[in-house]
């Protein structure tokens, strides 16, 4: 049930977009809804007007140029794991895609809404600060270590609309996750990328926020391999303990899925 009724609007444009939410004061965009609706109906959220940005086509693509592989927005995340592109360049964000929720949220939810929505057990951030990507937005782009800024918090303003993230395609990248067995969410996910720029290892699920482990990377640029990693521990202070799994238990669970995301790579 929703508290209040709302304006639904269905922008033709990007700018329409952004000047409708300026309009309203009190607006949230909607793209495949998967997490937008559940909280509007659990009455977490009672927005005046939601803006659909589903309409827009040009937010829906995928390309593959100058070795990045560029991501629109409202591209949902059954076409990235099934693209051939996708698969070919970075068969680890494919495979990422493929894992997230079933096969009702993969036709729904679109990778722009769950970077935007940052739920700290989202798969797709993983990928993003692990690669680290360029997010693209109307206003400007961010990087991808300054996007992400803590639980369902990022660089993003009031307003601003994620259009594209665009992704380095790396010599070898890798993910592995515990998901939650009833929601599929992270109970911890990592995603390890060696790419020109260096090696990356990125943990999803187990903080409030997608964190960077530096001690794992220098240990993999010295030797990209599941043995350099053996005797790092990542404290357990700070990270997530619920009913699902206790602080103690995701640190552990951070140093098996590394292992199994670099033998993956
Ligand atoms: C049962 C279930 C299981 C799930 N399991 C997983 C899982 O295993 N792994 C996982 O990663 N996720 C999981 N999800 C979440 C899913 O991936 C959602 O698709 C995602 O969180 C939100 O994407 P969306 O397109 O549905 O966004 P919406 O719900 O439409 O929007 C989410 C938020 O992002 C904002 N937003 C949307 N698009 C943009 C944009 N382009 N620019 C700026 N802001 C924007 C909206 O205003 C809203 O605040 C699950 C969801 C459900 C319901």
């Amino acid at each position: 049930m929703y508290t209040k009724s709302f304006n639904y609007h269905r922008p033709g444009s990007l700018a329409e977009a952004a000047t409708l939410f300026k309009r309203s004061g009190d607006a949230r965009y909607l793209a495949g809804g998967q997490t937008l609706i559940p909280t509007m109906k659990q009455r977490l959220a009672a927005p005046a007007d939601v803006i659909d940005l589903g309409g827009l086509a040009d937010l829906a693509f995928i390309r593959v140029a100058g070795g990045m592989l560029t991501i629109g927005a409202g591209t949902r995340h059954a076409d990235v794991s099934t693209s051939p592109e996708v698969q070919r360049a970075i068969p680890a964000l494919a495979q990422l895609a493929s894992m997230i929720g079933d096969p009702a949220v993969r036709h729904r939810g679109t990778i722009g809404g769950s970077v935007a929505n940052n739920d700290p057990g989202a798969d797709y951030p993983a990928a993003v600060l692990g690669l680290g990507a360029m997010v693209k937005t109307t206003e400007r782009e961010i990087a991808a270590d300054d996007f992400f800024t803590g639980m369902f918090s990022t660089a993003l303003n009031d307003g601003e609309i994620v259009t594209e993230i665009a992704f380095p395609v790396p010599e070898k990248a890798g993910y592995a996750k515990f998901p939650n067995p009833a929601s599929r969410y992270a109970t911890v996910g990592v995603f390890v990328a060696k790419t020109k720029s260096g090696v990356r290892a990125a943990v999803t699920g187990a903080g409030p926020c997608v964190f960077r482990v530096p001690e794992m990377e220098a240990a993999l640029a010295r030797n990209f391999s599941a043995g350099a990693i053996s005797g790092i521990r990542v404290p357990a202070d700070g990270l997530n303990s619920d009913i699902h799994a206790s602080a103690e238990y995701r640190a552990h669970l951070i140093g098996v899925m590394a292992k199994r995301a670099i033998a993956a790579a």
